[in-house]
């Protein structure tokens, strides 16, 4: 998916101005790139319908262009399919706390039990246990009594031979008695969905009634997972998600069609075997991920909470006829430092490192300063009209601002290219620009 859209991002972003043309183009990237990723075809249907919606006739923010501006939309559009807020753990009024594991075979629910049960004593400070009633194979007993072993935590177990609804049962009494504040039921899974085990795990709801079924899916498996958790949501209404193996996903269809498709939240996301690689699940963070642009997000983050966006207009206005001054040079360095570092800033523009003449310009903090103390040496006239500063001005303004002639020189030669290359972006052809750059 992430590679699909960069291509017409990389496209779009280009240009300076986004047309109705672009809008269309870009959806229909869009909604290949996710069909592809095996996305719900009713859940793409929807999402471009919003993003056309919104995206046409919108006023661009300043600091970004349009393309980035598209790309945000889409971003959102992709969160709030996603569930936009973060969908936080049910908690009982009185403990414990019964969370109920389910899923296919394989889909990961032993181990997230173990990771969930790390993540609430590390992150919540609680204290949970566990529960084996996976009593079918002895191994799966093993398996979450290892996980235990590792983790220090005590797991519930009456082998092989006892019945699942009995098991969680005495579970959770115990909890009680024993003063747990989470136990984590880890039940079997079959190859595929079955009612033998649909009735086991409605009777163990019945028997515990617990504060949270959490279905886990596999993400790898994309469109069957869909489905897989509109069955088991069918027959157990869950309260919740959580998707496993997304460090092997690049597709992220699953994690984007589940929360449309059963209107329950993904809470948790696991990105690796290891005990630690849970993670509470972020819509927003996980859109970013499947555009695979998450340096060019957090640009456009950062470029709405901080460019004063009047002053920036009118700085546009300026490089479009060419009347930028080093005065507005000293003012966008300002802005510049709210924004971050400068280097910072270079680093997340797509392509801006091959850009012609902005080598010269990686300025790092300590420039930036150097830069502010030598344009405040400067006169209004010399501000407006460089061109008038002789070798006598530069040696008055070196010592004015405490740097050297050649410094003032470097400067003057960057403001010079800076406004070069400004006018080919506003003003030149559009397809022959890179990046809308906003100094
Ligand atoms: P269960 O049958 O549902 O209990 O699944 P398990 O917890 O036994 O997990 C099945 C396999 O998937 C094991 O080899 C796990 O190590 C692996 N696994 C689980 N979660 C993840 C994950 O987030 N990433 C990766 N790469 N592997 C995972
Ligand atoms: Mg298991």
């Amino acid at each position: 998916l992430a590679d699909r859209l960069q291509g017409t991002i990389k496209k779009i972003t280009g240009k300076g101005k986004v047309t109705e043309q672009d809008v269309k183009e870009m959806t229909r990237e869009v909604r290949l790139a996710l069909l592809e990723a095996d996305v719900n075809f009713k859940v793409v249907k929807d999402l471009i319908k919003r993003i056309k919606e919104r995206a046409v006739g919108q006023d661009v923010l300043q600091g970004l262009n349009p393309g980035q501006q598209v790309i945000k939309v889409v971003k959102e559009e992709l969160a709030e399919l996603m569930g936009g807020e973060q969908s936080k753990l049910e908690v009982a009024n009185k403990p414990p706390t019964v969370v109920m594991m389910v899923g296919l075979q394989g889909a990961g629910k032993t181990t997230t039990s173990g990771k969930l049960a790390n993540h609430l004593r590390k992150q919540k400070n609680r204290n949970p246990m566990l529960v084996a009633a996976d009593v079918y194979r002895p191994a799966a007993i093993n398996q979450l009594e290892t996980l235990g072993k590792q983790l220090e935590m005590p797991v519930y177990s009456e082998g092989t031979d006892a019945n699942p609804v009995e098991i969680a049962k005495h579970a959770v009494n115990k909890a009680k008695e024993e003063h747990y504040d989470y136990v984590l039921i880890d039940t079997a899974g079959r190859l595929h969905v079955d009612e033998g085990l649909m009735d086991e795990l409605q009777n163990i709801k019945e028997a515990v009634n617990p504060d949270e079924i959490l279905l886990v899916v596999d993400s790898m498996t994309g469109q069957d997972a869909v489905n897989v958790a509109e069955s088991f949501d069918e027959q157990l209404d869950v309260s919740g998600v959580v998707l496993t193996k997304l460090d092997g996903d690049t597709r992220g269809g699953a994690a984007l069609s589940i929360k449309a498709v059963t209107g329950k939240p993904i809470k948790f996301a696991a990105m690796g075997e290891k005990l630690d690689q849970l993670e509470a699940f972020h819509p927003d963070r996980m859109a970013s991920r499947i555009l695979g642009m998450g340096d060019v997000l957090s640009l456009i983050e950062k470029a709405e909470t901080d460019v004063d966006e009047k002053k920036a207009k009118e700085m546009e206005q300026k490089m479009k006829d060419a009347s930028f001054t080093l005065d507005d040079f000293l003012d966008q360095m300002g802005q510049v430092r709210n924004m971050g570092s400068l280097d910072e800033i270079m680093n997340m523009m797509p392509g801006a490192g091959k850009m012609k003449g902005l080598k010269n310009m990686q300025l790092d903090e300590k420039q930036i300063d150097y830069v502010e103390a030598i344009i405040r040496s400067m006169t209004l006239k010399e501000r407006t009209d460089p061109s008038v500063i002789n070798a006598s001005r530069k040696k008055r303004i070196a010592q004015g601002s405490g740097t050297s002639v050649a410094q003032v020189n470097r400067l003057l030669k960057q403001f010079n290219e800076m406004k070069k290359m400004m006018k080919q972006m506003m003003g030149g052809k559009k397809g022959k620009k890179k990046g809308g750059m906003n100094f």
